[in-house]
């Protein structure tokens, strides 16, 4: 299987080659050049195995130039023993009869769903350098709206050969998340704060991977640059695994038939996540509808509604920060995909986004994209009242991001009708977002003035539950990460680090 890049400019690689590079040469994202479809016998079997051994079967479909040898390697260090705090690794949960069903995926190191594909990528990484026939350090650059610079920083920490850089909005993240960042420990780890939202973080390194003078320095030092932001091919297809591992689940509880069709529902930002799910259905998942779950950064929503991607707006700041992004950048993949890989076409539309901001698809790429999702958006009130019934109702707590979409959901039901089972895909820790939780369950005298370390003892009193310990003592490290720069001062300050 050999890997394509979206705009057609550059030549097919290896999916070794297409992880060390990250994005492709000439701009695009790498995408597997025909699908891979499941068997029925497949579906049996998978049915009968665990989540390392599931992801193991599904990451060999696609990673060709893999020997399973070094696919169970990589799964068992990623999924093995300690990393995540439950055996089922990410497991389903259903408060209700009959659902909908919660795909709970921040059992990992970071209390995110990040660390699902974060603690395996270095794993791929490393044996694709190797691979490759790579000598150079690999210097991990990542922009992060929050959760994957910290998971990122996590999975390489320590890793050889390797060293990551991570650039995140001094506004834009949670204090819970920038603790968790500027107190990483390892020798291999940077962390900057940019003055900036995270569009302009996006940006600043997006740019930075193609300044000439920048990787001129970097080839003379014996270095090169690799992603682990969700445009990297690794960080994909991780993901698709635990779409089948939820179906199986639910399909072994007997609360769906085999073969019988589910909803997802995906809290959004960057499209990576769902596009998993685009992914999985692809290879025979029986999925009928993928639900795009957006905030008041509703870009989202308006394309799949109107087939028009505009980024023209108010940034808004929100209690689900991992998913304030204006430019959604894995769409270039479904785009691809659902044009039948026209990279001329594909490369037009982000060339027009590029240049005016907007883009609109044709017709029938605009039927197809109806066809398989549907999306809307929840308000920052819509939000906080989610977490709030959810507790009251079923004594479920979630975190913001996951309220989102249990909004959203609602939001479906009302207006199709459809009663399809269906997952949610809770993507973080409740504690990690304790602020925003905290104020949707508690009244302004228990919160007031409070710290968010003292909220996570008031919120763990509340609802009974145990604050991870990742995030427990968090305020008690030192801080090891003080640089701050403007967008502009980005490339300079990588230069500085690997002086
Ligand atoms: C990253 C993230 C999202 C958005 O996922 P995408 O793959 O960017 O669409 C949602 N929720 C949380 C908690 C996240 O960390």
């Amino acid at each position: 299987m050999l890997y394509e890049s979206t705009r057609g400019h550059s030549r097919p690689v290896s999916a070794a080659e297409a992880i060390k590079l990250g994005i492709a040469p000439d701009g695009g994202l790498f995408v597997p050049e025909r699908e891979v479809r499941l068997a029925p016998a497949d579906f049996v079997r998978l049915a009968t195995l665990n989540y390392r051994q599931r992801a193991a079967h599904i990451l060999s479909c696609f990673l060709t130039d893999f020997e399973s040898a070094e696919i169970e390697e990589s799964v068992a260090q990623a999924y093995g023993a300690n990393k995540f705090d439950v055996k089922e690794i990410a497991p389903v949960r259903t408060v209700t009869a009959g659902g909908p069903h919660f795909l709970e995926l921040w059992r990992g190191p970071t209390c995110a769903f990040k660390d699902l594909a974060l603690q395996i990528l270095p794993q791929l990484l490393t044996k694709a350098a190797i691979k490759t026939g790579e000598t150079a350090e690999i210097v991990i650059l990542v922009a992060t709206s929050g959760d994957t610079g910290k998971a990122a920083l996590e999975g390489f920490r320590g890793v050889s050969g390797t060293r990551i850089i991570v650039f995140f909005p001094a506004e834009g993240v949670s204090a819970m998340q920038r603790l968790q960042m500027v107190t990483q420990e390892g020798g291999n780890t940077h962390v900057i704060a940019v003055h900036g939202n995270f569009d302009d973080t996006q940006n600043g390194v997006k740019a930075i991977f193609t300044d000439p003078t920048v990787n001129a320095t970097l080839h003379r030092q014996g270095r090169r640059f690799s992603s682990a932001n969700s445009i990297n091919w690794g960080r994909l297809v991780p993901q698709i695994v635990y779409y089948f591992s939820a179906y199986l689940d639910l399909q072994n509880r007997n609360e769906i038939k085999p073969g019988q069709a589910i909803n997802f529902v995906v809290p959004t930002g960057n499209f990576g996540n769902i596009l998993a799910g685009f992914y999985a259905r692809r290879m025979g998942l029986p999925i009928n509808r993928l639900i795009c779950a957006a905030n008041r950064n509703n870009v989202l929503t308006e394309f799949i509604r109107t087939g028009t991607y505009d980024r023209h707006r108010t940034f808004h700041r929100t209690v689900s920060p991992s998913m304030d992004i204006l430019v959604s950048s894995n769409l270039e993949r479904l785009l691809y995909e659902l044009t039948d890989r026209n990279a001329a076409r594909v490369g037009s539309w982000m060339t027009e986004l590029r240049k005016t901001g907007r883009y609109q698809v044709d017709h029938t790429t605009r039927e197809q994209v109806s066809r398989l999702f549907w999306s809307d958006f929840a308000s920052e009130g819509e939000t906080l009242a989610a977490i709030r019934a959810t507790w009251q109702q079923h004594g479920y707590l979630i975190d913001p991001h996951t309220a989102v979409g249990k909004s959203v959901y609602d939001k479906y039901q009302a207006a199709t009708g459809d009663h399809t089972p269906t997952v949610i895909i809770s993507t973080a820790s409740p504690f990690k977002f304790n602020q925003a939780v905290a104020c949707a369950l508690l009244d302004d005298r228990e919160t007031k003035n409070k710290s968010e370390f003292e909220l996570l003892e008031t919120l763990a009193a509340f609802t009974g539950l145990k604050i991870p310990p990742e995030l427990r003592g968090l305020d008690q490290k030192p801080v090891r990460h003080h640089t701050e720069v403007a967008i502009e001062e980005m490339p300079g300050a990588v230069l500085e680090i690997l002086r």
